[in-house]
């Protein structure tokens, strides 16, 4: 009889135990199924013209380290200060038009998360245009001096601060006549020397330039062919260049608000005429400036 009602007990221990473990799966189970993936990834304006820009934003609490894999790049993404990641990719204007397939990765708890994500880039027509110049400045091009000058001005577009100065669009830094586009196909003389990296704005000598964004600047100089010369770092992975000034109003190393004057147009190095060459940078990629003077709102 005692073993009986010994194994009885048990029975309904085991049998309560059973119920305990099957609600507790019930309640717990269609929560692990319904849970917030780790990480979440947003292309914003996911269809990009050559010379444009694609902006991501990657919602992952828990990561120590993201970065955005496109083809070969390996781009880091930076933690804003309200925990969400983000980073800009810059497409080069000779980029093959059509789909773009993504990888953001994300380092969580000794893991590594891969997330797929995709952008289209557009295509776009770019003029061309027809320069004559004298012997003597067709062949400032071919001189060593020339290489030097575009090593340290790469080194500084390349110098990227970590930290994001920029906020919101990036106004054009003078005012004048558009002379020359982003994506304009250049013949020298009949030799195609190249494409234009930036945008031409013809002003009168003296007009005054002003940061396009707050940022740092990080070189001053005067060359043979670029000129006088400014770049600014606006941090975050956008740099601006501003060559063939006349006059420079900022100093190696000042930090420089949106607005502030930075220099005067001119027409030192290999000019044609007065004119401020802009060029922005993403990562070393050179995009168009007028696709910047605005940016995603939620950026
Ligand atoms: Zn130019």
């Amino acid at each position: 009889m005692r073993q009986t009602s010994q194994r009885i007990f048990l029975l309904v221990g085991l049998l309560g135990a059973l119920v305990l473990v099957l609600l507790i799966g019930l309640r717990v189970l269609p929560g692990i199924m319904a849970a917030e993936p780790a990480v979440t990834v947003r292309v914003l304006a996911p269809n990009v013209p050559l010379g444009g820009s694609v902006f991501i934003q990657i919602d992952a609490p828990d990561a120590t380290a993201v970065r955005v894999l496109d083809g070969d790049v390996v781009q880091p993404a930076r933690r804003r200060a309200d925990g969400c990641w983000e980073a800009v990719l810059g497409v080069w204007m000779e980029e093959k038009p059509g789909r773009r397939n993504l990888t953001v990765e994300a380092d969580v708890n000794g893991e590594t998360l891969a997330v797929p994500a995709m952008y289209t880039i557009s295509p776009r027509d770019f003029p061309v245009q027809r320069l004559r110049m004298s012997k003597a400045q067709d062949a400032i091009y071919e001189s060593p001096a020339v290489e030097e000058e575009y090593r340290l001005i790469r080194e500084a577009i390349n110098s990227q601060a970590a930290e994001r100065l920029w906020q919101g669009g990036f106004a054009l830094p003078a005012q004048g006549r558009l002379s020359t586009q982003y994506g304009t196909q250049r013949y020298r003389n009949g030799k195609k020397v190249g494409i234009h990296k930036g945008i031409d704005i013809a002003a009168p000598k003296g007009t005054l330039i002003y940061a396009a964004n707050d940022g740092t600047v990080v070189l001053r100089g005067d060359y043979l062919l670029h000129g006088r010369t400014l770049v600014i770092d606006h941090g975050g992975g956008v740099t601006g260049l501003y060559i063939h000034l006349s006059e420079f109003g900022v100093s190696p190393g000042q930090r420089v608000k949106a607005g502030q004057k930075l220099a005067r147009v001119g027409s030192t190095g290999v000019a044609t005429g007065p004119h401020l060459h802009y060029a922005l940078y993403v990562n070393g990629v050179a995009v168009d400036p007028l696709l910047w003077r605005e940016v995603p709102a939620e950026w």
